[in-house]
């Protein structure tokens, strides 16, 4: 039999469970609070379950741990990048930025990735396979206590399709911002999609309070292809009008990510263009300077470049900012530092 992935278990699930074992409800909300509040990595530092229990639940259940592989720091120590090895050997990788409003936390929602970007190195070797949601909280509770910083944010940006995941992905949301748990407000959550339409307004039924990103990258369909497979699956205007589904549900802002690729999608034409697609849309603009990847031969746009696109968005009224880039000297882009690792054939 299958060992019960016990950190992946809402409260209520737990303390089912603890029943189920003849034990009383009110061990669950102990044990979760073990597993989400004071972050314990095994069944032995529980000290106020007996050993009875304790070795009851080593026997029925596994409790997700991940353990560090490599850590890097930046040199202006304001980015730190964690490489954590999986039960199953497999590694993957987890960022922290240290802001003035607080710690946030970027984290991969599967190993690899099979949607293609080109300018991505996670998706290079494809997908290998779902992160459970116990391994995506892991990554956050790891950090924390490593780092002893306090988490406040969190991203879904790093390497994986968070829709693509969808379920574990709701999980680790529910489990992320219960108040049982680390208690992080979903408006401090943002998840990041290549924009898969149907799952954007399957998220929109869940009422959550977090914000989405979509990764837009392109004013128009031709440009959108050259740069990721997904566009020839859904139009923009499919995914501007999940964009306009997912606010009337919600209520919630979205971001359009932007990375400006010098003489792909950077002229002032194609910021016009994004301008009036966008246009009436309640959004925000995140303009990132591509990082490059040494598998590819994309550059990133001159700063001028990037600041006459800004300019253009904001004189159509879009709200709109550069993302600051950090840790581009610790490989802190999206799968380079995993890509990295596994070039060296560990
Ligand atoms: N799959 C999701 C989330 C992971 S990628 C998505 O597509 O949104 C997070 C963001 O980083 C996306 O906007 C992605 O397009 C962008 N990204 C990936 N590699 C990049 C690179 N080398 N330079 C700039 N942005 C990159």
């Amino acid at each position: 039999m299958d060992k019960i992935d016990i950190k992946s278990l809402q409260v209520e699930e737990v303390k089912n469970l603890m029943v189920e074992l003849g034990d009383k409800a009110f061990r669950g909300k102990q044990i979760y609070d073990w597993m989400h509040v004071k972050l314990a990595d095994s069944f032995d530092e529980m000290s106020n379950l007996s050993k009875s229990l304790r070795e009851q639940l080593k026997e029925r259940c596994e409790l997700i741990n991940l353990t560090v592989v490599d850590k890097l720091e930046s040199a202006a120590g304001e980015t730190a990048k964690y490489l954590f090895r999986l039960s199953d050997d497999r590694v993957i990788e987890s960022v922290l930025m240290k802001y003035h409003h607080g710690n946030s936390v970027c984290i991969s929602s599967q190993v690899g990735c099979r949607m293609g970007c080109k300018f991505c190195a996670s998706t290079i070797g494809g997908l290998e396979r779902n992160l459970s949601a116990s391994e995506m909280l892991d990554q956050i509770y790891k950090i924390q206590k490593l780092s002893g910083e306090r988490v406040s944010n969190i991203v879904v940006m790093g390497t994986g399709e968070p829709l693509d995941n969808m379920e574990n992905l709701l999980t680790f949301i529910k489990i992320i911002s219960d108040e049982n748990g680390l208690n992080i407000s979903q408006r401090n959550i943002t998840v990041s999609t290549c924009g898969l339409v149907e799952k954007i307004k399957e998220l929109a039924h869940e009422n959550l309070q977090i914000t989405l990103a979509i990764s837009l990258h392109a004013p128009n369909d031709t440009v959108r292809k050259e740069l990721m497979p997904v566009a020839n699956k859904y139009t923009i205007d499919e995914v501007l009008k999940a964009c306009e589904y997912y606010f009337d549900k919600t209520g919630r802002r979205i971001t359009f990510e932007y990375s400006l690729v010098e003489g792909v999608n950077d002229s002032k034409e194609y910021a016009l263009e994004l301008s009036s697609r966008i246009k009436g849309l309640n959004c925000h603009v995140n303009l990132i300077p591509v990082n490059p990847i040494k598998e590819r031969n994309y550059r990133q746009s001159e700063s001028k470049y990037i600041q006459n696109f800004k300019n253009i968005l904001e004189k159509n009224r879009i709200n709109v900012t550069i993302r600051r880039e950090m840790g581009t000297d610790i490989n802190a882009a999206c799968g380079q530092l995993r890509k990295s690792y596994m070039d060296q054939g560990k």
